[in-house]
């Protein structure tokens, strides 16, 4: 089958690769519809991820119909079709049962087409192997798109959890650091939980232009100190809760420089370094509340799923680009350099 390699910096190909099988009785194979590029792929693209072997399928976003179920496979059948998170557990162990599937010991946190715990390839291919596919397929309600249900296997959810984790309550300032797919997803859910004003932080122009169109107040980087600048914009005291979905030390630290004392800073961009540098005495002396972390997809999939069939949340509103697989390369350069007003690009195989 056709899939997207990563082969070194910057070097991802349209390559020929074996058709995926079952290989263990609770495996699944499914026939991929629709795949995406994330940010987190650019982090590997970047060569920012040590220990990725060369020829490693990409994408851990992806939907289909199961084309194969193994013997122990009960819940799923041939023909349905269904929507897995990006990361892939068990449903047994220890942490999946204390819903962390994130955290599973028996997978050892693997993510598709990823670096930890056990390697499985991705999901920007015409088919898939999903193992443990009993608990990690989500069958999809048939008056739903591929793109209405999509971003619930990852980044609508994490979105979603970054506002919830940022504790917003009615009437409060919020700004979301980042107006890529997952800062814009964190806007909207965010709106759910009744801030007064969300201001958007982000320096590409069609990018801040999508997040007022959303409901946002666009604050350009370009401005100054975004921390000066939103203390501006909250009559001198910083938002009440801050929103990082960038994933780097520069946005990190100043999220910390901008919430208000006793405010929450909640964080969900991926840092790929083993440690970062932040304003500790700042966050200390502010009496500010840090969340951050891996988003446990998988159990927001069923939660969040009415919210969009009710029209409170709009996540193809994120999407401009739609191409086929084999355009993939061209994709991740767009979506990496901000080119053509790149902000969400679905792969077709
Ligand atoms: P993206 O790269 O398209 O978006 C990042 C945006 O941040 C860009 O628009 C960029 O211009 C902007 N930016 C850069 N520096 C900034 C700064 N100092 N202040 C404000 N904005 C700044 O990527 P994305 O797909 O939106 O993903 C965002 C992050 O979320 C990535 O780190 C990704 O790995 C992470 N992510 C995490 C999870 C999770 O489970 N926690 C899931 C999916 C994605
Ligand atoms: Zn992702």
């Amino acid at each position: 089958m056709k899939a997207i390699t990563l082969h070194g910096t910057g070097d991802v190909r349209v390559e020929s690769v074996p058709d995926p099988r079952i290989s263990d009785a609770t495996d699944a194979v499914v026939r991929i519809t629709t795949s995406a590029v994330c940010g987190s792929d650019l982090h590997q693209y970047h060569g920012r991820v040590p220990g990725i072997e060369p020829g490693v399928v990409m994408g851990h976003e992806f939907m289909g119909i199961v084309e194969e179920v193994g013997a122990a496979v009960t819940k799923v059948k041939k023909g349905d079709r269904v929507l897995a998170p990006f990361s892939i557990s068990c449903g047994q162990c220890e942490w999946c049962r204390m819903r962390l599937p994130t955290q599973c010991s028996t997978t050892g946190r693997a993510v598709f087409g990823g670096r930890f715990g056990k390697q499985y390839p991705g999901g920007q291919a015409e088919a898939i192997r999903v193992p443990f596919a009993d608990y990690m397929c989500e069958k999809v309600p048939a008056d739903m798109r591929d793109e209405d249900v999509f971003f619930l296997g990852d980044i609508l959810s994490t979105g979603y959890v970054c506002a919830e984790n940022a504790g917003i309550r009615p009437g409060d300032t919020v700004a979301v650091f980042g107006a890529g797919p997952v800062g814009l997803l964190a806007l909207q859910s965010a709106h759910l939980f009744g801030p007064s004003r969300v201001f958007v932080v982000d320096r590409v122009d069609y990018r801040l232009k999508l997040a007022e169109e959303l409901g946002g107040v666009p604050v350009s980087l370009d401005r100054g100190e975004p921390a000066e600048q939103l203390r501006g914009l909250t009559g001198g005291r910083g938002p009440d809760a801050v929103l990082e979905c960038v994933g780097h030390e520069t946005p990190f630290a100043q999220a910390i420089q901008s919430v208000r004392p006793g405010g929450t800073v909640s964080s969900v961009g991926v840092y790929v370094e083993q440690s970062i540098g932040f304003p500790a005495r700042e966050a200390f002396f502010k009496d500010l509340t840090l969340r951050m972390g891996i988003c446990n997809a998988r159990n927001y999939i069923t939660p969040l799923m009415p919210l969009i069939q009710a029209g409170r949340l709009h996540p193809t509103r994120i999407i401009t680009h739609t191409i086929p697989l084999g355009d993939a390369p061209k994709g991740y350069a767009i979506f990496d350099k901000k080119e053509d007003r790149a902000i969400k690009v679905m792969l077709k195989p």
